[in-house]
């Protein structure tokens, strides 16, 4: 599974040109199908997706190419799921948060569980990935609580992934913690 931009034309032209790279070996991908459709679900509606599927032609693996709105396993697009996380670290609760977004309440729980579990290590990936990324990064400041911290980090990094690459164009921080996170934001054990 790789993260891919949102554009599928541009995804295509990628392939075709043989640029997107294996994960394994550094090959070049060419297109292989697709993955089962799925219809996830947005802030205005569901979202249809098709994935890619792509082969290596060095290695001959295969890997589907997920779109940076998309988390691995997740039903919701990572803006949604962002703005529950962000709502969390303003201090709301599950409840509140839920009926704002339109989503059960365990669904949330779940999402800010998850989150919260691995608020550190996701605040040092991403204050690294600003670090990285930005001109003249500034880390943030201590917040009130390491949830707030991580979502923090993860705001100041795509400011800094957006300031850096300017092609990367308008992407929510959702997006690209989505996209750094090769859509493993939400997923157990990211980042090691
Ligand atoms: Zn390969």
């Amino acid at each position: 599974m790789i993260t891919v931009g949102a554009n599928e034309a541009e995804v295509e032209r990628l392939l075709a040109g043989g640029e997107l790279e294996c994960p394994l070996c550094g090959g070049a991908l060419a297109r292989w199908g697709h993955a089962r459709p799925r219809v996830l679900r947005g802030g205005q509606g569901p979202v249809r997706l098709r994935p890619r599927r792509s082969r290596c032609r060095g290695c001959g693996s295969t890997h589907v190419l997920l779109p940076a709105f998309a988390l691995l396993r997740r039903a919701d697009l990572a803006e949604v799921i962002g703005a529950a996380l962000a709502a969390k670290a303003m201090g709301k609760g599950v409840r509140p948060i839920a009926a704002a977004i339109g989503r059960a309440a365990g669904t949330v729980r779940g999402w800010l569980r998850r989150f919260a579990s691995r608020a550190e290590p996701v605040r040092v990936f991403f204050t690294r990935l600003l670090v990285e990324a930005g001109t003249d990064p500034v880390p943030p400041a201590a917040g009130p609580s390491p949830f707030a911290d991580a979502v923090s980090a993860v705001a100041g990094a795509s400011v800094a992934v957006a300031s850096r690459w300017p092609g990367v164009g308008k992407v929510t921080p959702w997006r690209v913690a989505s996209a750094a996170s090769g859509g493993r934001l939400l997923s157990p054990g990211w980042p090691r």
